[in-house]
């Protein structure tokens, strides 16, 4: 297993923009890395600068130690698991897994050894002897799996493998691909553009938009502290919302109403006219339900409640409003970068089960202003 380092990659194909724009990543030795963004922001192409199947056009490619960019792909020691897995429909479980040995010359015993242990790892070595096409598609990615391990590649990386899956297999296949990848302890880097993935997965997630590093950190790091707009906006479901907001001194005035902000970080975006206020769905709610203590005149606002969606254990309020021109502008193109995924100009409130706020209530909505962020409108940038 190695390290692998990404030191400034670019990649540009003819004169364009670069696919790939001075990338620099370093992925630990048995880290998890994963690289999520929307369609065209340059995953794929780099995930195959890494593996070999794409030349790097400025930058370094470290793999152990060793620098890789004119090595062939064959001579990097990966394992690429695809989308179709490119089992051999023809041969058994136990040939399929056998295949690279065999290539590499290896004897009938030893063969025979490792495709064993990998199988008893993967808990494959009951259909040893059957075709891929009458196993699951989840037996299908291990077997991927441990062509993978039995060449004892230095590192595992997988270009959305569950994109084909419907969404229960695709939840059972991430369980299993998170669990064999801390048994194993091998260094993955994993492209999805799926967001749930991305959080589930990945001890780190670099977020890509059109070919630029956005944020390389942690899932909970990502979520809680986003290093712009596309970032806060792209992580979270049902996303973060973003109100026009103005700062002045500690309080925040918002569409609906004037909060209270923590001063630290209200300090940070005074003097700027107007600002974007971006505030989770969870981080509302029915003051009812919320600690007396904490409802004051300075966290709650009246809002009149248009539609309440119940999902059981928990409900979404939701409040229309209008923003001004120059927000609606940042949040269009902020939607074009998501790949047309709607920010719409209304609020989510995530109620708690024991709120009784039903459609077409005018209610008291408590926000909990220390999780507040202020975004720069013109870059976009998270001040807070
Ligand atoms: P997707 O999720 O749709 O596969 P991606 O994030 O993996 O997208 P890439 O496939 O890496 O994106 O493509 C990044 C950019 O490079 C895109 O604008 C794409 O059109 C361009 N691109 C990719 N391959 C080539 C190629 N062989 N020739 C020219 N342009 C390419």
């Amino acid at each position: 297993m190695a390290a692998i380092e990404m030191k400034n990659i670019v990649k540009k194909y003819g004169d364009g923009f670069p696919a790939v724009n001075d990338i620099s990543i370093d992925v630990a030795d048995g880290e998890f890395l994963i690289l999520v963004g929307p369609s065209g922001c340059g995953k794929s192409t780099l995930l195959r600068m890494i593996v070999g199947l794409e030349d790097i056009t400025d930058g370094d490619m470290m793999i152990g130690g060793k620098r890789v960019n004119d090595l062939a792909p064959r001579d990097r020691n990966l394992a690429m698991v695809f989308q179709n897995y490119a089992l051999y429909p023809h041969l058994t479980v136990y040939e399929n897994i056998a295949f690279p040995l065999r290539l590499a010359g290896a004897s009938d015993s030893e063969v025979d050894q490792k495709v064993r242990e990998a199988s008893k790892t993967l808990e494959l070595d009951e259909h040893l002897e059957r075709k891929p096409g009458n196993l699951s598609g989840g037996q299908r990615q291990r077997v991927a799996m441990g062509r993978a391990i039995v060449r004892e590649a230095e590192a595992f990386l997988f270009d959305e493998p569950l994109s084909n899956l419907d969404a229960k297999l695709r939840g059972q296949m991430r369980t299993e691909i998170s669990r064999l990848q801390k048994r194993l302890g091998i260094t993955t880097v994993y492209v999805t553009h799926d967001q749930t993935e991305a959080m589930t997965l990945g001890d780190r997630v670099a977020v890509l938009k059109r070919g630029i590093l956005q944020q390389l950190a942690t899932p909970r790091e990502l979520y809680e502290n986003p290093a712009n707009l596309f970032v806060a906006g792209f992580i979270g479901s049902p996303p973060m919302n973003f109100l026009p907001a103005k700062v002045n001194g500690d309080m925040v005035e918002l569409p609906f109403g004037t909060v209270r902000m923590p001063a630290d970080k209200a300090q940070k975006a005074q003097g700027k006219d107007l600002l974007i206020a971006g505030i989770r769905p969870e981080h509302f709610e029915d003051a009812s339900v919320v600690d007396p203590d904490k409802v004051t005149d300075e966290a709650t606002f009246r809002a009149k409640v248009d539609v309440v969606e119940w999902l059981g254990n928990e409900a979404y309020a939701y409040v229309p409003f209008e923003a001004p021109p120059e927000v609606q502008k940042q949040l269009q193109q902020l939607e074009r970068d998501l790949d047309g995924e709607s920010l719409r100009t209304q609020l989510v409130v995530s109620l708690d089960g024991a709120s009784r706020i039903s459609e077409g209530d005018e209610a008291t909505i408590w926000v909990d202003a220390r999780k507040i962020h202020l975004f720069d409108p013109s870059t976009g940038d998270n001040l807070t």
